[in-house]
């Protein structure tokens, strides 16, 4: 689905990133983890088309792709229902489909009771997962997660993985998701690049084939705590 080459990328003088080489298949996770600071949002921003880069290649087979950026970025003057539809009106024609779609996604991340609510008048993890209603809404093939969860506590943060994995599971989605967080690394990922600093490059690989229900089990035990 998507295929890194020996990225490489500088700010001025400094190297951000060194020979970041990687490959996607479809229904697949990778895990970015590393430190603040080792260029994980360069990288997202770069597979993302939204920055460029100095040398490698890129092959992205996707149609669609759709970006969860750390901060929600809903629209704070619209409700839920016009932040989503706003998305859709570049993608669909006809106002009957744009609206279920709209309930669709809104009911997938069990907001449809609040479709008419602004962003200010929802809780943190509410609008995280207006978030991804909105970039689920476009049928991407390839979500990007630039530490979608980082401002949630511990156990909202587990149930959104688990809402993530079921639809990417069902969609057979690509994912690439950064963090700086190991426990939420191994929860989603399939596959875990570490990332080492200064410049940003991958220090070692780990697959992992414990299926994501077990995983969740025991962190179910430890959210408890949290
Ligand atoms: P965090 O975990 O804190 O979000 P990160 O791994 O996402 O960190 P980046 O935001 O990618 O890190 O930044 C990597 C490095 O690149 C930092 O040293 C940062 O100062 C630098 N950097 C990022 N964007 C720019 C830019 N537009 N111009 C110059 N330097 C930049
Ligand atoms: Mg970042």
């Amino acid at each position: 689905l998507y295929q890194a080459e020996s990225l490489n990328k500088q700010f001025g003088s400094e190297q951000i990133l060194k020979d970041i080489s990687f490959e996607l298949e479809k229904g697949e996770i990778i895990t970015f983890l590393g430190p603040s600071g080792c260029g994980k949002s360069t990288l997202l921003r770069i597979l993302a088309g939204l920055e460029n880069y100095d040398s490698g290649k890129i092959i992205n087979n996707a149609s669609h792709t759709a970006f969860i950026f750390q901060e929600d970025r809903l629209l704070p003057w619209l409700n839920l229902k016009d932040n989503i539809e706003l998305v859709l009106k570049d993608h669909l024609n006809k106002q009957k489909q744009v609206e279920e779609k709209t309930a669709d996604v809104l009911g997938a991340v069990n907001l449809a009771k609040y479709h008419h609510y602004l962003p200010r008048e929802l809780s943190g993890g509410m609008k995280q997962r207006a978030a991804i209603a909105r970039a689920l809404a476009i049928e991407p093939e390839l979500l990007l997660m630039d530490e979608p969860f980082a401002n949630l506590d511990f156990p909202l943060r587990l149930d959104l993985i688990k809402l993530l994995s079921r639809i990417f599971a069902k969609k057979k989605l690509g994912g690439v998701f950064v963090t700086h967080d190991s426990r939420e690394a191994v929860l989603l990922g399939d596959k875990i690049m570490i990332m080492q600093d200064n410049p940003g490059r991958i220090e070692s690989s780990i697959e992992i084939t414990i299926p994501k229900e077990d995983r969740y089990l025991e962190s179910d035990e430890i959210s408890q705590y949290n």
